[in-house]
C-alpha cells in the first residue's frame, strides 16, 4: 500500500505522461530505492526454434518484486529507468544478472544456449559503456557469443555514433536483435544501417495472424525482408500451438511466448530445464 508515499502504481502505469513533476521524481526515487534495496529481478522467457520445437535460448527480463506491493512488470518503470540517469547502473547490474544466470543455465541447457538481454539508447550512449561491459564479461568469465542484446530502432534517438557502438559489440561477438519490428514511427532506413542478426516480430502482429489476412501479407513481406537481409525472425508472444504453427508456416524461424511459458524466475527456469532433459518436448 503506497498511500504513505502518494505514488500508486496504477497512476503512474496509465498516466506516466500526466505525472506532476514532482510525482515523477518521487517515482523515480521510489524506484531507485527499490534497487538499492534488490528488489529486482532478472527472470526468464524461453526462446524455441520453431521447425524442431528446440529450446534456444531466453529472454531476460527485468522485474520488480516489490515487498509492498508484489510483482512490478517493466511497463510500470522501464520508461522512468530509460529516461532518467539510473539505466546506466541498473543497466550495468542487468548485464551482471544475466551473466551469473548464464553459468547456471549452460550447465542444464543445450548447447549453443543465448540468453538475450534488452538493451536501451541510454546505455549505449553512456561514454564507458563497451570498456564496462568486456571488462563484466571477463569479470565473470563468459563470452559475448552466449548473449544477444535486444535493441529497437528508438536507440537511434541517442544519435548517429550509437551504430558504431553497435558496430563494436558485434565485432566481439554479440548478436544483435531488432525488438518490436513493425511498431516503430521510423522508415526502413535504420534497417539499412543498423548491424543486426534477428528481427523480432512485434506481438500485435502475431495476436491477429489467425484471423486477419492483411496481418500474415504483412508477416511475409517482413520474412522476406529479413531473408534479403540475411537475418533470422523470431516472433514474440505467441500463445497457441495454431500460431506457432502459422508463423512456422510464414517463414519465423524462431518463437517465444506464453505457449512454452511465461518469464520465470532462475531457479523455476532451471528446473523446467531439468524436466525438459527428461522429457525433451515439456518445455
Ligand atoms: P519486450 O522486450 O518486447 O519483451 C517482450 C514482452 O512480451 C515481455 O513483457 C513478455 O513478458 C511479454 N510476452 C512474452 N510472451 C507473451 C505472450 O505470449 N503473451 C503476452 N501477452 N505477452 C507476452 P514484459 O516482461 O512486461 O516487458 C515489457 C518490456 O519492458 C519489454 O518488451 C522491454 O521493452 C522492457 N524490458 C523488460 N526487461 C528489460 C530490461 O532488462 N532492460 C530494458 N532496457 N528493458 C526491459
Ligand atoms: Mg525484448
Ligand atoms: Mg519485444
Ligand atoms: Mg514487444
Amino acid at each position: 500500500n503506497q498511500s504513505n508515499t502518494g505514488i500508486h502504481l496504477e497512476d503512474t502505469a496509465i498516466q506516466q505522461h500526466g505525472l506532476s513533476a514532482v510525482d515523477k521524481l518521487r517515482f523515480e526515487s521510489q524506484i531507485n530505492t527499490a534497487f538499492q534495496n534488490r528488489e529486482f529481478q532478472i527472470y526468464h522467457q524461453p526462446i524455441h526454434d520453431l521447425a524442431h520445437n528446440k529450446l534456444i535460448g531466453s529472454e531476460a527480463l527485468i522485474r520488480w518484486e516489490s515487498p509492498s506491493q508484489g510483482l512490478i512488470s517493466p511497463g510500470y518503470f522501464v520508461d522512468v529507468l530509460e529516461n532518467s540517469s539510473m539505466i546506466v547502473p541498473v543497466g550495468y547490474w542487468i548485464f551482471e544478472e544475466c551473466f551469473m544466470h548464464f553459468k547456471q543455465i549452460r550447465e542444464k541447457a543445450p548447447a549453443n544456449f543465448t540468453v538475450s538481454i534488452n538493451v536501451s539508447g541510454r546505455q549505449f550512449a553512456h561514454h564507458d559503456f563497451l570498456p564496462t561491459l568486456k571488462a563484466l564479461l571477463i569479470k565473470h568469465g563468459v563470452k559475448a557469443e552466449n548473449f544477444k542484446l535486444e535493441i529497437t530502432e528508438r536507440i537511434l534517438m541517442e544519435g548517429g555514433a550509437i551504430i558504431d557502438v553497435l558496430n563494436q559489440c558485434r565485432d566481439i561477438g554479440f548478436e544483435i536483435s531488432l525488438d518490436d519490428f513493425g511498431t516503430g514511427f521510423s522508415s526502413l532506413q535504420y534497417l539499412a544501417q543498423m548491424p543486426i542478426n534477428y528481427i523480432k516480430i512485434d506481438r500485435s502482429f502475431v495476436m491477429n495472424v489467425l484471423k486477419d489476412e492483411r496481418t500474415r501479407a504483412i508477416i511475409r513481406s517482413i520474412v522476406f525482408l529479413a531473408s534479403q537481409l540475411n537475418v533470422k525472425v523470431i516472433s514474440e508472444g505467441i500463445e497457441s500451438e495454431a500460431e506457432a504453427s502459422v508463423m512456422y508456416g510464414l517463414g519465423s524461424d524462431y518463437g517465444q511466448g506464453y505457449l512454452y511459458s511465461k518469464p520465470i524466475p532462475l531457479p523455476q527456469f532451471l528446473k523446467d530445464l531439468e524436466g525438459q532433459k527428461r522429457s525433451p518436448a515439456s518445455f
